[in-house]
């Protein structure tokens, strides 16, 4: 049995410009990389056909295929991670475990258990920076004390980033920053032997979605305009690599690099990405309460069968209701469009924030906790850099200004402006006085 090093993969579905796998190729020991189908997550899945499995497995596949081309292979196990490490403990002569850093509270709690399995062991476990471009401890106040609004935080992100580029040479300890890790230079040091079978969704209680997943490639020219198109949801005016970026099937780094110089706001849009990921590393609390803790205080209506109208897009809001079924049919929705949908929940119907955010959940192909938590709580008010609580999007206005020949409208909710269309579960007025109300009792009582 010869010695070897694990790199094992989460977020990061990818070979190239891969931080932990670069790391672990040049440890000195060949590498085997290895990818865990996680029963923790995969159990509390609710539906069998969930795309981001389909989508998962069809990139294991795809990184299987090619580290056999080269001779290689990944070991693909099904189970919970530190009983599939107790096993391949048993199996393996490990010298040393490299993987990249994930930020998420169950994450966290699953690499301390297989680390604390690992060092009595004797083997050494090694993560790094990869799924962002500057992680929490990086960007902080003078005080040392994290950022909680965006604005501030932007720009000592920019200017953290700036003075990084600008120091001569490149410690690789320090990270890279947007420069790739040259992976494929060292792909020969990967350990010889075919690895595993992928297992079959229908072994781990799954069946292959129908939706058809965004590309990894962009057109230039979108991103070049993307600070004209973004806000409409009838044009193709964003990149759509959110699912590309949560499972790391592209690198951050490079795609930052490319925006660097071509389009600002896309670059902006990415520090967003960063920002809700430092908060919840900092804290983790989020998850499931306000930030603000006074919104604890709400009292929130939630009516089941409003609840449902909202899901399936029958409100009676032509943009609500588009926004809701383009998400149901294509695990995606148009940024602009979530902020209404969110905001109508939260505040027109006044639905707890976070039933809105366990069906984004269930439903987004690229669901990202941070990102969900934190685009649901900036909708509810609650959040760390939250719009005032007294200012309500108005649905409608929203629909004139975004949608104004109703293309997207008439893309979704084909029987919009006929008989069938159902009235408004909600008159806009009297909703928005009845959220002032309960909001202004529960915050100034
Ligand atoms: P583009 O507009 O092309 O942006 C490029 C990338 O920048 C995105 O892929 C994403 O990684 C990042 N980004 C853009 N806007 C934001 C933002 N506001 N916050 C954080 N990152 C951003 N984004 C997720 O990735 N996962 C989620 O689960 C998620 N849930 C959201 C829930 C609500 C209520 C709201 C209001 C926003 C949510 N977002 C989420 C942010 C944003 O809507 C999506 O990132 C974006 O619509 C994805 O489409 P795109 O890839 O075409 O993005």
């Amino acid at each position: 049995m010869s010695r070897i090093s694990i790199f094992w993969h989460r977020r990061d579905l990818r070979l190239a410009d891969n931080a932990g796998l670069y790391h672990a190729l040049r440890s000195g020991y060949p590498v085997r990389p290895l990818f865990i189908f996680d029963r923790h997550i995969l159990d509390d899945l609710v539906d069998e056909d969930d795309a981001r499995v389909t989508f998962i497995h069809q990139e294991i596949a795809r990184l299987q295929q090619t580290l056999r081309e080269r001779g290689s292979g990944m070991l693909i196990r099904y189970g919970k991670p530190e009983e599939v490490w107790r096993e391949l403990l048993q199996e393996l002569d490990v010298a040393s475990v490299y993987t990249n850093h994930d930020y998420e509270p169950y994450a966290q709690e699953r690499d301390n258990a297989v680390r604390a399995l690992l060092g009595p062991a004797g083997i050494s476990f090694h993560t790094y920076k990869d799924q962002v471009i500057l992680e929490a401890g990086e960007v902080l106040k003078s005080d040392g004390e994290p950022y909680t609004v965006f604005t501030p935080y932007s720009r000592k992100w920019r200017e953290t980033l700036a003075s990084r580029l600008s120091q001569p040479g490149g410690d690789l300890s320090a990270s890279f920053y947007l420069q790739s890790y040259p992976v494929e230079k060292y792909l020969d040091r990967l350990a010889p032997g075919a690895g595993d079978e992928t297992p079959s969704l229908d072994s781990m209680g799954f069946r292959t979605s129908g939706l058809e997943f965004p590309s990894r490639t962009v057109a230039q020219s979108l991103i070049g305009n993307y600070g004209k198109t973004r806000n409409f949801p009838a044009i193709e005016g964003t990149s759509r690599l959110g699912v590309h970026f949560r499972f790391g099937t592209i690198s951050i780094r490079e795609k930052a690099r490319k925006a660097v110089g071509l389009n600002d706001t896309y670059l902006n849009e990415l520090i967003w990405r960063d920002f809700y990921s430092m908060i919840l590393a900092h804290f983790p609390r989020v998850v499931d309460q306000p930030f603000r803790e006074k919104y604890s205080r709400i009292d929130w209506r939630n009516r089941e069968e409003e609840f449902e109208r909202w899901r399936q897009g029958r409100t009676g809001y032509p943009l609500v209701d588009a926004g809701m079924r383009e998400l149901n049919a294509t695990g995606y929705m148009h940024n602009r469009v979530r902020m209404v949908v969110a905001s109508f929940l939260t505040k027109h119907l006044l639905i707890d924030w976070r039933w809105g955010e366990a069906y984004f959940a269930r439903k987004l192909l690229d669901y990202d906790l941070a990102s969900n938590n934190g685009g649901w709580q900036w909708a509810a008010g609650c959040g760390t850099d939250a719009a005032p609580y007294f200012r309500i999007f108005n649905p409608a206005s929203q629909l004139d200004k975004f949608d104004r020949d109703r293309r997207y409208v008439k893309k979704w909710v084909p029987e919009y402006e006929t008989p069938e269309y159902p009235a408004p579960i909600v008159d806009h007025r009297e909703a928005r006085e009845r959220c002032l109300e309960v909001f202004k009792e529960a915050l100034n009582g």
